[in-house]
């Protein structure tokens, strides 16, 4: 039988953990610069212990990293949140990509009683009716599901690129997360959406038919719109809204808490 634990004593080894955490981040995000997708994978699976999960929305970077990981058959989890209002493209894109590399990718839907509660109180379309309400929505059908996707993950793994927003540009290729006790890790962070779309087209990889007809960030459905030329790449996500700042809540923090690197990387 095991003596308990002290308080200090676990007060201890949540700070070796997170300094462990801390050094993984370190060592991923200086090694990170000259390897390709595959080998950055790799790293990350070798240097983070314990649970590594990648979050897919199945948007073209995530189907990049989807296949680098099933190619290669990584310890590393691909789990999507399914919000209960994505795309029928969407969910076709996920049927495929299972039926191409014969693994199943796990589903978080939201708790039905928190859905149910949100459409009585705001009705079922409600997030158009103010910023305050759309983040309600989104904390119920993503923000929450992903806390129960990374509960005790030491590592998540996320498609985020420099490009893709003004904060974004900011993003670190690894960082540790406080809030969520893990590192955090954007191994396509310095990729431009060309080499993205070159790397999916070379490989046969499935992804989201939408991305032909001019969405190129895809969410939910009724909160994502196509962009115009020129438009910025997150233009047509919650469209209506003036503010600046289109997050979900999925990636507040920009993925930079503790960012391993400062130095901003540069997009090619
Ligand atoms: S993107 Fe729209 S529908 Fe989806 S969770 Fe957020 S507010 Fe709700």
């Amino acid at each position: 039988m095991h003596a308990p634990v002290s308080a200090n004593e676990a007060a201890a080894s949540d700070a070796t953990e997170r300094q462990l955490l801390l050094a993984a981040a370190r060592r991923i995000a200086d090694g990170f610069g000259a390897l390709g997708l595959s080998e950055r994978l790799d790293a990350i699976r070798n240097i983070i212990p314990g649970r590594v999960v990648f979050t897919t929305s199945f948007g073209i970077e995530d189907q990049a990293i989807t296949h680098a990981i099933f190619a290669d058959d990584l310890d590393i989890e691909v789990v999507t949140l399914d919000t209960g209002r994505l795309f029928p493209e969407t969910h076709d894109v996920w049927a495929e990509t299972e039926r191409r590399y014969r693994r199943r990718i796990h589903g978080l839907a939201p708790h039905h009683g928190e859905v149910e509660a949100l459409i009585a109180r705001q009705g079922i379309n409600g997030f158009h009716a103010s910023v305050e309400a759309r983040h309600r929505c989104c904390f119920v059908r993503k923000v929450e599901p992903l806390g129960r996707a990374l509960a005790d993950a030491s590592g998540w793994i996320t498609g985020l690129r420099a490009e893709q927003s003004s904060e974004r540009s900011t993003t670190a290729y690894a960082a540790f997360d406080d809030e969520r006790d893990l590192v955090k890790v954007n191994p396509l962070l310095d990729w431009s959406r060309a080499r993205v779309v070159d790397y999916v087209a070379r490989h046969g990889i499935p992804y989201n038919a939408l991305h032909d007809r001019g969405f190129l960030s895809i969410g939910c459905a009724p909160c994502t719109r196509a962009v115009k030329a020129g438009e910025p790449e997150r233009a047509g996500r919650w469209w209506w809204e003036q503010e600046a700042r289109k997050e979900c809540g999925l990636h507040n923090d920009n993925g930079d808490g503790h960012p391993a690197t400062l130095a901003p990387v540069a997009v090619g």
